[in-house]
């Protein structure tokens, strides 16, 4: 085991995953043959399934038809494919979802809804489970990036105040009542992401482009407008260098170019995933007191999604060195550190921030452990 203390993970989502933990792993196979395998020993009356790999292999529907209902995520969480079995069913619990779920850009503008297919079926009770798995694996606290239901909102209220961070989207928001009062922040999206070929990029390759932009600069301006009269921290998802940029201007327009986000202000603006950020961008980010809240084990996708990305991409993700020794940014304070779940666990963070692809990426333990820390925990 490492010696490192128990971390704060800055990003993941507790009540999806909770959700997750009992449904089928797909996350070790490499061809359709081997998940189609996991799937048919499956016994539950509608088979839900993890870590579908959709980079190295597809998932035909004629196949899955011949299995009993079943709902299968990719790892990265944009990608769902549901068989005509489970459709059945969920066209009376989950109509709209059905409806839309082949159509991507819906589906990227609306995954907290189709998280809660997954979230729906599972219940709170597998939460404890969770956190005490991430317990084990050096990860004391954590944010939920999107509460999936006012009932897991509660249950984590009550039981973990001071291990769990809520964050909800905007449209969850409006939709809870007693359960408002915990939400810590507003989460909202700007953009896909790499796994399903959807972030929007400035330069398009395979991987995405500006097209991905999940809203119109105007559409950019309401949610911040929104998500400020809720008077909640904001916490926007931007992969690409496209999505950053826009958020940024967004930013200026809304709260002005001088405002700067912070302890004086009362609200944090934190950019979520930034992998293709600019030194332009990050220099402009931190004037603002904007907060950087990245990924170290995502430095990984230079290589993983190589066949989306172009030479540019491949370098530009993740410049750790560069946001740190160039943009000033301080792990801890304005640059923190988390999962998404992909993987958790301190040992996996370690491995990803010390022995990235690239000299660009890498993190010193310092770096890892401040940014991995509760310090900053009010952001
Ligand atoms: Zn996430």
């Amino acid at each position: 085991m490492n010696t490192f203390p128990p971390f704060h993970d800055h990003h993941t989502h507790i009540s999806f995953y909770s959700a997750l933990c009992g449904t089928a792993d797909l996350s070790s196979c490499v061809s359709t043959g081997e998940a189609l395998k996991i799937l048919k020993n499956r016994k539950e009356e509608i088979i839900f399934a993890r870590g579908w790999k959709n980079n190295l292999y597809d998932i035909p529907r004629e196949a899955l038809d011949r299995l009993p209902p079943v709902a299968v995520c990719n790892i990265s969480l944009h990608s769902f494919v549901i068989n005509s079995g489970a459709r059945n069913i969920f066209s009376k619990t989950h109509p709209e979802i059905i409806r839309n779920i082949d159509n991507q850009d819906w589906v990227e503008h609306n995954l907290n809804s189709v998280f809660s297919l997954f979230t729906d079926y599972g219940d709170t009770s597998l939460i404890p489970v969770f956190m005490d798995r991430l317990e084990k694996i050096g990860i004391l606290e954590a944010e939920d990036m999107s509460v999936s239901s006012e009932k897991s909102a509660l249950f984590m209220a009550d039981k973990y105040p001071d291990r769990i961070t809520l964050w909800a989207e905007t449209s969850m928001y409006e939709k809870y009542s007693e359960a408002r009062k915990y939400i810590h922040g507003i989460k909202i999206f700007a953009d896909g992401a790499l796994g399903a070929m959807t972030a929007a990029l400035m330069k398009p390759c395979r991987g995405g482009s500006e097209k991905f932009l999940l809203r119109s600069d105007e559409g950019m301006r309401k949610c911040l407008v929104t998500a400020a009269g809720y008077k909640k921290n904001i916490a926007v998802h931007a992969i690409g260098d496209a999505a950053i940029e826009q958020v940024l201007n967004a930013a200026d327009e809304v709260f002005g170019c001088r405002f700067c986000f912070g302890k004086q202000s009362g609200v944090s603006l934190r950019l979520e995933h930034v992998q293709m950020i600019t030194l332009e961008q990050a220099v402009r980010a931190r004037k603002k007191g904007i907060i950087l809240s990245m990924q170290p084990n995502f430095s990984g996708d230079s290589v993983c999604y190589a066949d989306r990305l172009s030479q540019y991409y491949i370098h530009a993700n993740n410049p750790f060195r560069m946001l740190i020794d160039e943009a000033g940014f301080v792990p801890g304070k304005d640059l923190v550190f988390g999962s998404d779940g992909m993987p958790h666990g301190a040992a996996e963070a370690a491995e990803s921030a010390f022995n990235p692809p690239f000299p660009s990426q890498i993190l010193s333990p310092e770096e890892l452990i401040k940014g991995y820390s509760a310090e900053n925990k009010s952001v």
